[in-house]
């Protein structure tokens, strides 16, 4: 029903096979579909609920999955942020509402699946927090091990919170993401562990159905879709998903694919605006939000062709933009989320500012992780609570 296709010469691989990379060209693969011979129904799909699963047909688990009922998070008309900004049509997915605060949660249903499928013994990642938190908690539900590795001091409160509550062994280096991907790659090929970072085309498989679940959402392909960028995984993973639904008939067009960084680590921005072939890692990438903390994007080959081919574009915003926007969100909208996940609205204020959208399209913005998993960054920036006597006078008082 599927194959794994090399991303760069095209070499195929058996869907059975442990493998990450082109042995050929080491290229990153993808699961491709023969989506003709595949009895799938639209109608059949809006009759089940609203949630990963509903997509099953072209995801590649066989079995049962290993669930805990992840996707079908709200998408919400923002009406007063989109009217301060010119905007009647912009929209958030609200992906901090799977069951471990993150959109990992879709990756991880199909990873963790797809390891019991593989009979893997053992499952690992490599970590900015979210996708620990994620694979600890579907490893819980597996009742298989997990071992995640850590940048030092650079991971949310929450995020380990978490991961060690779920019963990963939590492993922090004293280096940043991008080591420890390198090294858990290196562990899980030595040791016969399965690897559910990005460069695992099955969790990418997940998270495409962020997209499928938008334009059902919505009843309609959006003119564009923003996403806060890091790995690039994510920005690959729902382009893929929205080219099989064109595949298959189901829409007839593609949004323009945004991405957006943080300043101090916006390799894939630095080679969308210099047309360069291919990122230029940043070494010592630095901002607030951890998430996207990440200087050598491991899909990035994918994301590159997924914003050109849509006519999309990547740019770029300051710490401050994006705590201005996660307050905005949290305060305009009741939308609470993680630094990184206010990114994507971020950058869409910034282009309208720069007058580079048109205030008619309809754009649906992903934000990709909850309020709570950094709690830390919150307190910084509001006011503590005004604490006082247990009178009533007192309280009246302070509200004057
Ligand atoms: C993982 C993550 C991202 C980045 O996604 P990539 O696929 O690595 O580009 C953004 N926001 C949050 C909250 C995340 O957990
Ligand atoms: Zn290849």
């Amino acid at each position: 029903m599927y194959r794994l296709v090399c991303i760069g010469c095209g070499a195929e691989y058996a869907p059975d096979e442990v493998i990450y990379r082109c042995r050929t060209c080491g290229h990153l693969l993808a699961v491709k579909y023969d989506l003709d011979s595949l009895n799938i129904s639209r109608a059949e799909w809006d009759r089940r609920p609203l949630k990963l699963w509903r997509y099953r047909e072209i995801l590649p688990v066989t079995g049962d999955p290993v669930s805990l009922q992840e996707g079908g998070t709200p998408l919400y008309h923002m009406k007063r942020l989109g009217e301060e900004l010119g905007l009647k049509n912009l929209y958030a997915k609200h992906e901090g509402m799977n069951p471990s605060g993150s959109f990992k949660d879709r990756g991880m249903t199909v990873g963790v699946s797809m390891a019991m499928q593989l009979g893997m013994k053992q499952v690992a990642c490599a970590s900015t927090g979210n996708t620990s938190a994620s694979l600890a908690a579907y490893a819980a539900k597996a009742g298989m091990p997990a071992v995640v590795l850590l940048p030092a001091g650079k991971v949310a409160l929450g995020k380990v919170a978490q991961a060690l509550m779920h019963g990963a062994k939590v492993i922090a280096i004293r280096d940043n993401f991008d080591r420890a991907l390198e090294m858990v790659h290196d562990l899980c090929i030595s040791e016969g562990i399965y690897l559910l970072n990005s460069v695992n085309p099955y969790r990418l498989e997940g998270q495409k159905t962020i997209g499928l679940e938008v334009v059902d959402q919505l009843g309609d392909v959006p003119d564009r879709i923003v996403l806060p960028v890091g790995n690039a995984g994510n920005i690959s993973a729902v382009h893929k998903g929205l080219g099989e639904l064109i595949e298959l008939g189901f829409i007839d067009r593609m949004p323009m694919m945004t991405g957006i960084q943080a300043a101090g680590s916006q390799p894939v921005v630095e080679a969308i605006a210099g047309n360069l072939p291919e990122v230029i890692p940043f070494k010592e990438p630095e901002t607030i939000a951890t998430a996207i903390r990440i200087g050598a994007p491991v899909n990035a080959e994918k994301a590159l062709r997924a914003i050109r081919e849509t006519g999309g574009t990547a740019d770029s915003v300051t710490d401050e933009e994006i705590l201005a926007m996660q307050r905005d969100l949290a305060r305009k909208e009741g939308i609470g989320v993680e630094p990184a996940s206010a990114a994507s609205v971020a950058g869409i204020k910034k282009m309208v500012e720069d007058g580079r959208i048109d205030p008619d399209e309809r754009i649906v913005c992903v934000v990709t992780g909850h309020l709570l998993k950094d709690p830390e960054t919150v307190i910084r920036q509001c006011e503590p609570p005004i604490e006082i006597d247990a009178d009533i006078q007192s309280l009246l008082s302070v509200l004057r």
